[in-house]
Parts: structure tokens; C-alpha cells; sequence
């Protein structure tokens, strides 16, 4: 006979492992199940290109519970079992194992695949992406044979992948398409000052330069650029953003555009089906109600734990203010808010101190801070946020007066 869950989570990673804690957390005593396409435990991602990547934090370190948790909960993990479709008349799910599985209600967490190269070459062996523990554990094992590391994308990961490989002392060259870093996520004080970071530390950074392709015969040896120059290159990672994984939800007939649809609630179109985190797309008020998808940790715990209350019982609309950080060498980034479509901002003390903030304003108001090792302005930084406090933009750039004294609300 065919197992059906009360609750069928799709996608054993941030999110997902969130929906089934916080649905226990609620008091939810009916059957849950984890289906995850790979074969570890839930654990964290960002570690990834940081602690985990150095070698500063073992895998056991980074698991979101340690595995005797989901036992004790009650709460069934398949893992190794991709979803391939749904049926959601039926209410019914299949896995690339064949078998099939009913559900009451079924959570959608699949995040998203890392976007690979499109151009010649693109499938030659040391290209690599950096988005789940294989990936990462496949760069180590090969680490020990390279020296020259060309990095595709100058976002996040590619920065922060940039400086653990420094630290480990490889020869490092970024190539960013836009005339900036950071230029989908951060203002260009943020920009520069990265850039400068990165420079200082012996990164070798194009700009406005396009890949055109990747040379080698089975193997890369270089990465040749819209300019015509050859970076020799031993290994190549990309790091040019994600796919939503959708596939079975849009087969399943839930309108997707960049992800899949959901409400304020996380619904999709489709009946007793949510969606959340990297593949959800939401609209979202701390983006001037745009509908958008994020892909940070806050937006998958936040959507996870919303969801959870209301098949719990209590009908929770996903509101939280967006929070995201990136460490670096020394320097801890921590971002609260969206930071697009602002239409000034305001520097708060200087970059060259290694300590600064930059506030994102939308016709006078706070909508967002970029906070480069200044704790204190993003915890003070938040309430205004929350609040979309007005404020002098003189009074903001006074790195002397702390943000808690500028609040009204
Ligand atoms: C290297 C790296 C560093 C990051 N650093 C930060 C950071 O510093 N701060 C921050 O806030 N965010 C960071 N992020 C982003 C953050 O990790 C994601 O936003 C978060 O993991 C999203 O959670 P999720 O549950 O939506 O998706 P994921 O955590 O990606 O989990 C989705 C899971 O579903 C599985 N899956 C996909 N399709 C199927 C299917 N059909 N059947 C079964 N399983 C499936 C996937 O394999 C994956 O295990 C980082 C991401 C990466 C990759």
C-alpha cells in the first residue's frame, strides 16, 4: 500500500529541514516526511563557501541536527530520492526510485541548481560550481593539483570563494560580466570597497569582461575573455547565480514565472501545495511589495516557520524583515532590508577603517543597510527598516550618533 504523509516536504536543505522543526516546534502531530535528492542530512549551506571550504568547520559541524534528532521528532527523511512529479488532484508525489508517496499537504523547498556556463568548453573536466557539500568536497579533493583558479562571477560566492582560496594561497582572477561587483545585491560603495579588499589581497579582478570560452581538451587550462586574453587556468568555478527547481510544480500545472508563484500565506496555485525559500517567488514589502525571489537563509527559515503555523493551525502571512551576510577575510558583511531600487544612499564612517555602513534610502525613507563589521548599526539599523523611518540623510552620516537615537517610531 502507498505511504501517505500528513505533510510531504520536498527538499532537505534550509527550508525544508526549518518546515519540519517548526511544524514539531507547533505542536503538529501528524506524519512528516523529508524527501531530498541528496544523500546527507539536512545541513547548512553557507558554510560552504566559508568555514566548511577552509577547513575550519567539519561536516558534522555544519548539519542543521544532528541526524538522532529527526528520529526523535518523528520526522521520516528519504534521502537519495529526487521528486520527479506531482499529482495534485490525487495528492500524490513520484521519485526517481519509482516509488509513490499520498500527502495531505506538501511543502515545496527545492531551492535551486547552480547556473552553469552556456559558452564552448563549458563541459570540460575542473569546472565547478559551489552549491551543495558535493560540489565543494569534489573542489577540495582536486585543490592539492592547482594553482591557477579563474572564478566566474564576482557576486557572493565568488567572493567568498575568492577568499578562502587566497588564504590557501592560490593564484585567483575574477571575471565579472557588469562594470562593478556585488552590482545585482550592493550599492557602489560596497562595490569599490570589495574590489579594493580583494585587490589588496592579491586577487587579479576583470570587470566588463565577458567569458567566451573555456579552453583545454579533456581537461581546462584557460578561460579566454571577450578581450581576447587567455587566463591559464587549472580550475574554474562558477558562481553565476541559480535555477529555481521547479520543474515537477510546473508539470504539476502551478504558475511559475522566476519560481514558483505563492501568496502571502506561501500557497501556490495549487490546492494544499506551499512553496518557500530560493524557489518562491513572494511579493514582498520590504521590496516595495515587487514580487521577487530571495535566496538567503532568513527568507527559507522565515517562509518555513510561517508555513508551519498556519497547517498547524494558525494562519501566519510571511512578513519578516530580510537579513543576509558574507564574511570575507576580516571583514563580516551583514545586510538588513532589500537593497534595491533605492534612490540615494548614505555613507556612515569611513571604508578605509574596515568599518563602515551604507543606508539605502527610497524617497527618504531606510529601506535597507549594508553593514561592513559594524554590528551596532545593523542591530540599530533593523528598527528602522521595520520601521521605514524618514531621516535627515546628515543626521544618518553622522557615524557619532548612534542609529537607536535617531529612531522616531
Ligand atoms: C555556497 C553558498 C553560500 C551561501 N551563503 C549564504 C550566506 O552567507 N547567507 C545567507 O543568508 N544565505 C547564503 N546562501 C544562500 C542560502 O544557503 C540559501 O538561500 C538557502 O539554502 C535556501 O534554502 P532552500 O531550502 O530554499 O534551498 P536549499 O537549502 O538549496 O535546499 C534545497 C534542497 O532541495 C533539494 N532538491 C532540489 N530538487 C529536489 C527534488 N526534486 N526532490 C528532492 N530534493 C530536491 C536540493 O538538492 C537541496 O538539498 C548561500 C548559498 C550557497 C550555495
Amino acid at each position: 500500500m502507498m505511504s501517505k504523509y500528513d505533510v510531504l516536504i520536498v527538499g532537505g536543505g534550509h527550508g525544508g529541514a526549518q518546515a519540519a522543526i517548526a511544524l514539531r516546534q507547533a505542536e503538529f502531530e501528524g506524519s512528516i516526511a523529508i524527501f531530498s535528492n541528496e544523500e546527507f542530512y539536512p545541513y547548512e549551506r553557507p558554510p560552504l563557501s566559508k568555514e566548511y571550504f577552509a577547513g575550519e568547520k567539519s561536516f558534522e559541524r555544519i548539519l542543521i541536527r544532528p541526524e538522532s534528532f529527526w528520529q526523535e521528532r518523528d520526522i521520516e527523511i528519504h534521502l537519495n530520492n529526487r521528486v520527479t512529479k506531482i499529482d495534485a488532484n490525487l495528492h500524490t508525489i513520484e521519485t526517481t526510485n519509482g516509488e509513490h508517496f499520498g500527502f495531505g499537504q506538501l511543502i515545496w523547498a527545492t531551492g535551486g541548481a547552480a547556473r552553469w556556463l552556456s559558452c564552448p568548453g563549458a563541459q570540460l573536466a575542473g569546472i565547478h560550481v559551489v552549491r551543495n557539500r558535493d560540489d565543494v568536497d569534489a573542489i577540495l579533493a582536486k585543490l592539492d593539483e592547482v594553482h591557477n583558479i579563474t572564478i566566474i562571477g564576482g557576486g557572493y560566492i565568488g567572493l567568498e570563494s575568492a577568499a578562502v582560496l587566497r588564504r590557501l594561497d592560490k593564484n585567483i582572477t575574477i571575471i565579472e560580466a557588469q562594470d562593478r561587483l556585488l552590482s545585482r545585491v550592493a550599492g557602489m560603495e560596497i562595490s569599490e570597497f570589495y574590489l579594493q579588499q580583494h585587490k589588496e589581497h592579491g586577487v587579479d579582478i576583470r570587470l566588463n569582461t565577458q567569458v567566451e570560452a573555456i579552453d583545454g581538451e579533456v581537461a581546462v587550462t584557460g578561460v579566454k575573455l571577450s578581450n581576447g586574453d587567455i587566463i591559464p587556468s587549472d580550475m574554474v568555478l562558477v558562481g553565476i547565480g541559480i535555477v529555481p527547481s521547479i520543474n515537477a510544480l510546473r508539470d504539476a500545472g502551478a504558475i511559475c514565472a522566476n519560481g514558483v508563484d505563492v501568496d502571502a500565506l506561501c500557497r501556490t496555485s495549487l490546492p494544499d501545495i506551499f512553496a518557500i525559500g530560493d524557489c518562491a517567488s513572494h511579493a514582498n514589502k520590504y521590496a516595495a511589495g515587487a514580487v521577487i525571489r530571495l535566496e538567503s537563509v532568513q527568507n527559507a527559515n522565515d517562509m518555513a516557520s510561517a508555513v508551519a503555523k498556519t497547517i498547524a493551525g494558525t494562519e501566519s502571512p510571511y512578513d519578516a524583515v530580510p537579513w543576509f551576510w558574507s564574511n570575507q577575510y576580516d571583514l563580516r558583511l551583514q545586510t538588513v532590508g532589500i537593497t534595491s531600487d533605492y534612490d540615494a544612499t548614505v555613507l556612515r564612517g569611513n571604508p578605509d577603517d574596515k568599518s563602515f555602513s551604507l543606508v539605502y534610502l527610497r524617497q527618504g525613507k531606510v529601506i535597507a543597510l549594508d553593514c561592513v563589521n559594524a554590528t551596532k548599526d545593523y542591530v540599530q539599523g533593523r528598527k528602522l527598516v521595520l520601521n521605514g523611518e524618514k531621516i535627515d540623510p546628515t543626521l544618518l552620516a553622522d557615524s557619532n550618533i548612534q542609529l537607536k537615537e535617531m529612531q522616531i517610531g
